[in-house]
């Protein structure tokens, strides 16, 4: 297959296009996935796709920069948009369908109606750091959801928090679809892959992968039994050292219910958010007591 052929998936950007193509397919009698992103797509959103196209027939992948979950002096105006690109590797990773609606499409003129997911799942991490995110994440994946109306839509474990508000979210509104988590995808130095990575400089991204070596050095050391205060206060000093700005959150938290934990007597996660430069690096892992 020649470069041209590959990269022509079929993109529409209405929803009446979206829901005519998906109603021949329902017709057909073929079952749909779903992978909401905000584009500049890398192997991590490939990795969704693939799994989708494991789960379902056809898949389609939404790419829009979702205004109302960036804050006053977030970055929505820098966000990389590449529109072609994703297409290409969309299809590359088994899409068929590209949706990439205009933000009037999304919210049309006078729209006044928000999801908000409330509660101890929002009230901490990157529902403190960034006011105001979830209620624009759950807005959009609400509405995405409706649209497609897919069998099974899948969110990566790297926004772990965004993860268990879609599933509370659905849970809450009863929208007929099954959530899947999907791991998180790194470079081999093990920096989990990101949109936002291209802003690094060489020399941030040679120093970035340090906060998953250090989380992972504190989960060891936290399954060895160091109290996990000292851990994380560990992990505090390396990021400092190695030239990370500052710190939003480092905590362990149930992996189920998200409530802090200060001993490791259940399944965890360890979450971070950091500066590097004025690049914001997100990041988590398991960490599940051993068996006695
Ligand atoms: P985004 O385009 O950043 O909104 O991400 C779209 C989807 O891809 C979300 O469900 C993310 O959690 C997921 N995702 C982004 N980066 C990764 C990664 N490195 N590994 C796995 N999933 C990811």
């Amino acid at each position: 297959m020649g470069l041209s052929a590959a990269r022509k998936i079929e993109v529409v950007t209405t929803v009446a296009e979206l829901r005519a193509r998906i109603a021949e397919w329902r017709a057909e009698g073929l079952t749909v996935g779903l992978v909401p992103t905000m584009g500049a797509l890398h192997e991590g959103h490939m990795s969704l796709f693939r799994q989708a196209k494991m789960m379902a027939d056809k898949v389609v992948v939404s790419v829009f920069v979702n205004p109302t979950q960036f804050g006053p002096n977030e970055d929505f105006d820098a966000y990389p948009r590449k529109l072609e690109e994703d297409c290409f590797k969309a299809k590359m990773a088994g899409a068929s369908l590209v949706f990439a609606p205009a933000v009037e499409d999304m919210y049309p003129k006078g729209n006044a109606t928000l999801v908000d997911v409330t509660g101890p799942i929002v009230d901490c991490l990157c529902g403190l750091a960034r006011p105001g995110h979830f209620r624009g994440v759950a807005t959009v994946v609400s509405k995405l959801l409706l649209m497609v109306l897919p069998d099974v839509a899948i969110f990566g474990e790297k926004d772990y928090q965004q993860l268990m508000v879609i599933r509370r979210m659905v849970t809450d509104l009863a929208i007929p679809v099954r959530i899947e988590g999907a791991p998180i995808h790194r470079e081999v130095d093990g920096l989990a892959l990101s949109s936002r990575n291209a802003y690094l400089s060489d020399s941030e991204r040679a120093n970035a992968n340090r906060l998953y070596k250090s989380l992972w050095q504190a989960g060891q050391d936290i399954l060895g039994g160091k109290r996990v205060q000292d851990a994380l206060d560990w992990v505090a000093d390396e990021l400092v050292r190695l030239g990370f700005g500052r710190i939003d959150y480092l905590e362990l938290r149930d992996a189920e219910t998200l409530a802090e934990m200060d001993r490791l007597d259940r399944p965890a996660r360890l979450f971070a958010a950091v500066f590097m430069g004025k690049t914001r690096l997100i990041d988590n892992l398991p960490i599940e007591p051993r068996p006695q």
